[in-house]
């Protein structure tokens, strides 16, 4: 007949024996559980005690392993010993179907008991089963994925699980909605730049621009979750209406290459924002907008404001009469000279070398992450021999090894995610240019043929930069 034992620590302190004792004695009474066995444990403290030492566990797991064990009754976890020597214990217990009751916190190993430890063991439970279970949850995953939307994992933002089903978490939703409402409204910059203003934190770290596009890009905001090519629907996770969404994906579309885009609508200038004066000490300033009156009447020029702070001996003011004609030209014959065919060459050989030098990246941290796994499965495969006797190693050197293990994999995972979005973000860059580039590829044409506001709104779209040097002028488009 199995049997059920107490494990009973020996305290030096009286009050604290007889306290763990009458507890015991009254659970066991009030839940009719025959005790057969009680085992008492020597002088040790849980939390100091090596388990080698711990003859008590020891000899429970030995009767577990006999199949000799029915129930184990402790006062409350603290007497089992140390946080993951209690996970590997009742690893074991759990294999041999070993009930374990706390006076004070119930039955430990229930299947549906949610305390944070229980949680806990159940994780690192998975973890070490996750050999002989990996096939199973492979096939069982898609079932999951139809069934609740959650595979496992952390939960993206915005959600929460709960009884291993995702849903959303309030807080956290109200920030996405607040992350369309204002990319769609004032585009990325801007959005970082007001959630930095109100502190508002995505699980404790700042907001980064790919953090922020790992958000707007994401299906499951408006209820839908990729899986294997297919969109699923899970309509109870929507946050983001289908509009909202798509809004947000045709400004992401039409960004510029280099940053954002600057309709700046201050002024009726047309080069406003787009013009840098190579200064004196070499470095590009932005010219200022000032007005002077002329025979003309009042036009504007660009200045820079440094060069004449600084009384530089170089020209630093540009009356837009004479400038703007000159830029307006040099536009136009760029774009006349442009091949598009050169161009699609070009990009697709840079964003071949790119795209090569992050796979090979994210193949260097996919072996870094699958070795330190490995080196996880040992120490936990080392932790079992420990428990089983097979092993005098201190406890705490596996353990301390997963725990660095565990935080070096997240970090790694971290970067991957990064790597990830370039990728992305890649894919992007290029059909945004080929999109300007085929939007103005009758550039003259389109130009000449605009009111004066909608120059300038060609100019802010097509233009990313120019440098105006004292005998030369950079022109740099957001198409190379
Ligand atoms: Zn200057």
């Amino acid at each position: 007949m199995k049997k059920n034992v107490v494990l009973l620590r020996v305290s030096t302190d009286m009050q604290d024996f007889n306290s763990q004792k009458n507890g015991i004695d009254k659970y066991v009474k009030e839940n009719n559980i025959t005790v057969h066995k009680i085992i008492e444990e020597q002088g040790v403290s849980g939390y100091k005690t090596k388990l080698e030492d711990r003859l008590g566990l020891q000899e429970l797991i030995q009767m577990a392993v006999n199949d000799e064990l029915n129930s184990i009754i402790v006062f409350n976890q603290d007497r089992l010993g140390r946080r993951l020597e209690i996970l590997s214990f009742m690893t074991i217990m759990n294999e041999q179907n070993v009930k374990v009751y706390s006076v004070t916190e119930g039955l430990l190993n229930e299947d549906n008991d949610t305390s944070e430890l229980i949680q806990a063991i159940k994780f690192w439970t998975a973890n070490y089963e996750s050999k002989k279970t990996s096939l199973r949850v492979k096939n069982g995953k898609r079932a999951t994925i139809e069934r609740n939307a959650y595979s496992g994992g952390v939960a993206n933002f915005g959600y929460k699980v709960v009884d291993r089903k995702l849903v959303i978490n309030e807080e956290e939703s109200e920030i996405v909605k607040f992350i369309y409402e204002s990319y769609i409204d004032y585009g990325h910059k801007r959005t970082l730049e007001l959630l930095e203003e109100k502190n508002i934190l995505k699980r404790g770290d700042k907001w980064t621009k790919t953090k922020m596009f790992s958000i707007l890009k994401n299906n499951i905001y408006r209820g839908k979750k990729q899986y294997q090519g297919e969109l699923l629907d899970f309509p109870e996770l929507q946050i983001i209406s289908d509009e909202m969404f798509n809004k947000a994906q045709e400004r992401a579309k039409s960004r510029n290459t280099r940053g954002t885009r600057r309709y700046t609508n201050r002024t009726d200038i047309l080069f406003e924002g787009l013009l840098f004066h190579k200064c004196e000490d070499g470095i590009d300033r932005k010219l200022n907008i000032d007005y002077v009156n002329t025979t003309a009447g009042r036009v504007h020029t660009y200045r820079c404001k440094y060069c004449k702070e600084t009384k530089a001996q170089i020209t630093k003011n540009f009356i837009s009469t004479k400038l703007e004609p000159i830029l307006i030209e040099n536009i136009k014959s760029i774009m006349n000279n442009i091949s598009i065919k050169e161009l699609e060459h070009k990009y697709n050989e840079e964003i071949t070398i790119s795209t090569d030098k992050i796979t090979k990246s994210i193949d260097i941290l996919n072996k870094t992450i699958e070795k330190k796994k490995k080196a996880i499965d040992s120490a936990m495969n080392e932790i079992e021999k420990i428990f089983m006797g097979e092993s005098n190693l201190d406890i705490n050197i596996p353990s301390n090894m997963i725990k660095k293990m565990e935080t070096e994999i997240e970090e790694l995972e971290n970067q991957m995610e990064v790597h990830q979005n370039e990728l992305e973000y890649l894919g992007d860059t290029t059909s945004n240019a080929m999109y300007l580039l085929d939007k103005y590829k009758d550039f003259e044409y389109i130009y000449d043929n605009s009111m004066n506001e909608e120059r300038k709104v060609i100019l802010q779209d097509l233009v990313n930069k120019i440098v105006i040097n004292q005998d030369e002028i950079n022109i740099q488009l957001n198409i190379y």
